[in-house]
């Protein structure tokens, strides 16, 4: 079996980079990711509200014909028909979103063409004539390989931690602290907490909100240090477009912070200090009030989760740089390297507004957007190196297994050993 295209990961960037494959007949597809599980969307963030509203989830799910009759024959009680029939102008629970790309998971593992197969790529090896090989570690640490003319990175991202300059307090996850229910088990309810949250993006206000309810409901003995470089930015509605819209506080999370954090007579000051930062200020303020912290919650941004090893052509290539314009990547010379791609919250678009100001489009109607604008030229694209080097789409090369780390040779006999669908 040959595949057209590997597409690694399978969260939300994932499921549209497969059913715009699926769209664009750029099949077989071999689909992995170590969980199907609707990546981070529904891995975490079940408990959050949404910060766009429902109509941009629903040009995400009604972007593709393939997802148009996934949605009308997913099995009751079905979450995409759900979404579309809520009020499209509201904003709703991300948990809403996730059920739904649960759903398109499911329905494009039914497609003849896209084989899921559940693993983490470890390493991405290109060949002189363009051919890809990953190797795929399953979670037993049985080893595969599968060849490919296009990988696709949709890798996601996750919270980035920078290093305090003291020892205590201790540390919650940020997702812990996007997760009321989690909050309130990791804390005390019954003796006296500081949490230092440390940010002011989107995400730092939804913990302050979660912790202010937990000190309103459960946890009256809880105090919040609140560390902030900057003034809280909202998105706002221009005409025809909207400024700040990957940066600024939107939706709820943006009503609770003026409603609550701007407005001078707010009881949350009771409980919560504001403590404002800078760069050079950072160190001396962290070491003079987090040792009388018992928690830290850093909100302090998204990285890019480490990308299979990769080599072209014998070279092994140590940095990747994302060429956004056709979601392609050059390495560390600045080269090109022909048939590799990524997309999601890892590899966005860098979109300027009509102000001039750059952003990263980030959310799922823009992921589509994006993919539905590169995909065609990657498959067009890849035609040619095809051509050029003398690879047609056919059969020839394949699945099979690789020895494992211990050096012995294991897997199953077809080669498919976490098939989930074909
Ligand atoms: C708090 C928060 C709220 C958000 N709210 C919204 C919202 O309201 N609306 C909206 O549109 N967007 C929202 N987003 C933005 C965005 O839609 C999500 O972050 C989304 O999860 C990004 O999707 P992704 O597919 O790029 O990455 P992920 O969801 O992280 O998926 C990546 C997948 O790849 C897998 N993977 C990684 N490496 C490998 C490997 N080597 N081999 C196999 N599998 C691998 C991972 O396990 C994961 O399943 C929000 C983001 C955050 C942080």
């Amino acid at each position: 079996m040959k595949y057209r295209a590997v597409v690694v990961g399978a969260g939300p960037a994932g499921i549209a980079a497969v059913g715009n494959l699926l769209e664009q007949h750029q099949t077989p597809i071999l689909w992995v990711d170590d969980r199907f599980d609707g990546g981070r969307l529904n891995r975490y963030y079940r408990q959050v509200p949404s910060n766009t509203k429902v109509k941009l989830f629903v040009a995400y799910f009604e972007g593709l014909d393939v997802f148009r009759t996934i949605g009308r024959t997913a099995s009751a009680p079905n979450p995409i028909r759900h979404l579309q029939n809520l009020d499209q102008e509201k904003t709703c629970h991300i948990a809403e979103a996730a059920d739904a790309c649960l759903a398109l998971t499911h329905g494009l593992g039914r497609y003849d063409g896209v084989t899921m197969y559940m693993g983490s790529v470890s390493d991405a090896s290109q060949s002189e004539n363009g051919t890809w090989t990953v190797t795929i570690a399953t979670p037993e640490s049985i080893y595969t390989t599968a060849s490919a003319e296009l990988l696709v990175l949709c890798t996601g991202s996750s919270p980035t931690t920078q290093p305090l300059p003291v020892l205590l307090p201790q540390q919650i996850g940020l997702d812990d602290g996007l997760n009321p229910p989690v909050l309130s088990q990791r804390l005390p309810s019954d003796t006296p907490t500081t949490v230092a949250v440390i940010g002011a993006s989107h995400s730092a206000i939804l913990v302050l909100a979660n912790l202010s309810h937990l000190v309103e409901t459960t946890h009256s003995h809880l105090r919040i240090l609140w560390f902030t470089r900057h003034a809280l930015r909202y998105a706002e509605e221009r005409d025809g477009w909207i400024f700040r819209d990957n940066t600024g506080l939107k939706g709820t999370v943006a009503t609770w912070a003026r409603e609550n954090l701007e407005a001078g007579d707010s009881p949350v000051h009771q409980y919560l200090q504001k403590i404002e930062t800078t760069p050079e200020s950072e160190p001396t303020l962290y070491r003079t009030y987090l040792p009388d912290c018992t928690y830290v919650i850093q909100a302090v941004g998204y990285t890019p989760n480490p990308v299979p090893r990769l080599t072209v052509r014998g070279h092994p290539v140590s940095t990747l740089k994302h060429i956004d314009s056709t979601g392609g990547f050059a390495d560390e010379h600045g080269t090109t390297i022909d048939g590799l791609y990524g997309a999601g919250i890892a590899w966005p678009e860098r979109v300027v507004d009509p102000e001039g100001n750059v952003e990263y489009a980030v959310g799922l109607a823009k992921f589509m957007r994006y993919l539905r604008r590169v995909v065609p030229a990657w498959t067009g694209a890849r035609e040619s190196v095809g051509m050029r080097t003398g690879m047609g789409s056919g059969p020839g090369a394949s699945l099979h297994f690789v020895l494992d780390q211990k050096g012995v040779e294991s897997g199953v006999s077809t080669g498919m050993g976490r098939l989930m669908a074909g």
